[in-house]
């Protein structure tokens, strides 16, 4: 694996959780030698995951943040304000956000650069709806997202994002792409990243897409996977862990 490109599994509890569930979850997690482990909470429970997680090598980060560093911008939260609460990372793109919020590639890469600014490293969510694939159009549909992120963004910008391929179709359906399907998009991203002047053989990228501690060891199998962005079978600390180890082992780490 080329230096820079990193093992890493993170798990998005999207609008689930309590803040009870924090500390006890917390307490469930184990790190997982040369796997970063991620937790993306609810934006409410941020300070409750930090003081959770304190003195552990385990980071966590939001499922979101605005473009913008500060302003008359009522129920939503800057990337600095995340920041500030020690988080290391924020989703931005996730397919949910685009579908339910219109959030476009444009709006996307500004908050992606948004996150940089406050020091935030941004996961990148990419992917095809099912009508798209099944049109042919995957792998040009991920290409354009990317393409227009990195237009907008910079490819300095870009080659400093985590990217998550997430098949919309595969999203929270308990349908997951094949190994093949999985391996032969993240390929095409790296052909993409390199085309944009991204070094593509040091960027991190993960899968999203009902992955769980059954599956993950044959989507781990693709060379070009670097790990995983999980959502529904995140909210158990025991599966999440289970995930990272399937990660570890298929890697060699
Ligand atoms: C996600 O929310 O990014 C995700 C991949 O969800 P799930 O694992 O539930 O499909």
């Amino acid at each position: 694996m080329a230096e820079g490109r990193r093992l890493l599994v993170a798990g998005n509890w999207k609008m689930n959780g309590t803040r009870a569930m924090v500390a006890e979850y917390a307490a469930g997690l184990e790190a997982v030698s040369g796997v970063q482990l991620v937790i993306v909470p609810p934006t409410i429970y941020l300070a409750d995951m930090a003081l959770a997680l304190d003195g552990s090598p385990i980071s966590f980060g939001a499922q979101d943040v605005h473009t913008q560093a500060a302003g008359a911008f009522t129920g939503d939260v800057a990337a600095g304000m995340v920041a500030e609460i020690g988080a290391q990372w924020a989703i931005v793109g996730h397919s949910e956000r685009r579908a339910y919020h219109g959030e476009s590639d444009e709006l996307v890469a500004d908050k992606l650069v948004a996150a940089l600014e406050a020091g935030l490293e941004p996961m990148v969510c990419l992917g095809e709806s099912l009508s798209q694939r099944e049109a042919g159009e995957a792998e040009a549909t991920v290409g354009r997202q990317l393409r227009s992120i990195a237009q907008r963004a910079g490819a300095e910008s870009l080659s400093q994002a985590v990217i998550a391929y997430e098949p919309i179709w595969a999203i929270g359906t308990g349908v997951t792409a094949t190994p093949e399907q999985a391996d032969d998009m993240h390929r095409v991203i790296r052909n993409v990243l390199d085309d944009l002047g991204v070094p593509a053989d040091t960027m991190t990228l993960l899968y999203g897409g009902s992955v769980n501690a059954d599956n993950a060891a044959d989507i781990f199998a693709g060379e070009n996977i670097d790990g995983a962005l999980v959502g529904g079978a995140s909210l158990k600390s025991d599966s999440l862990v289970a995930i990272a180890r399937a990660l570890a082992a298929a890697k060699h780490a």
